[in-house]
């Protein structure tokens, strides 16, 4: 099989934060099993791509939602519909950020839980950033991988499209 080329993506970082077999997975274009009706891919996708619309801005390793300035500070926005992928999502965003500034453009984040009616700001600290430097190496190794790491159950399993590729027989 042919390695995974880089560079790293925003889908990946959201992957990674949720389940690094999943990233695997993904990124080896492994399709679940789509005829299983348990199998809720629908929801778990609409939750990451269901609010994107038309002024979304590609910048080569994503598509950021959206893009405003504020009393001349550049925010980039991220509108998901719940927190229930909170971590997976703020170290997207953060990860933009980390791009943007790798291209000379200073900017903050935004991220909307458009169902829960509520913002959060997020800003690239030097935690974070080294946090975001160590995800992208490790997502560089483990989709460089011959095999998938093994299951591991999480919360997010249940509405996991691999669910039954993963705990078949449960
Ligand atoms: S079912 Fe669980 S272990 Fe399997 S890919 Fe999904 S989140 Fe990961």
């Amino acid at each position: 099989m042919d390695h995974y080329r880089l560079p790293v993506t925003g889908t990946d970082i959201w992957y990674y934060f949720i389940c690094r077999r999943e990233l695997w997975l993904m990124a080896h274009k492994i399709a679940p099993n789509q005829e299983d009706e348990n199998v809720e891919i629908g929801r778990f996708l609409q939750d990451y791509y269901g609010t994107r619309g038309k002024e979304e801005v590609d910048i080569g390793s994503g598509k950021i939602d959206r893009i405003k300035k504020v009393k001349g500070q550049l925010i980039v926005q991220e509108i998901k519909k719940s927190s229930k992928y909170r971590e997976s999502s703020r170290f997207q965003l953060l990860f933009y950020l980390y791009e943007l500034e790798k291209m000379g453009v200073q900017a903050v984040g935004e991220l909307t839980f458009s169902e829960e009616r509520r913002k959060e700001k997020v800003e690239l600290t030097e935690k974070d950033r080294q946090h975001l430097i160590e995800a992208i190496e490790d997502i560089s190794e483990i989709v460089k991988e011959s095999v998938p790491s093994a299951p591991k159950k999480t919360k997010f399993c249940r509405q996991c499209a691999y669910r039954e590729y993963c705990w078949a027989g449960e």
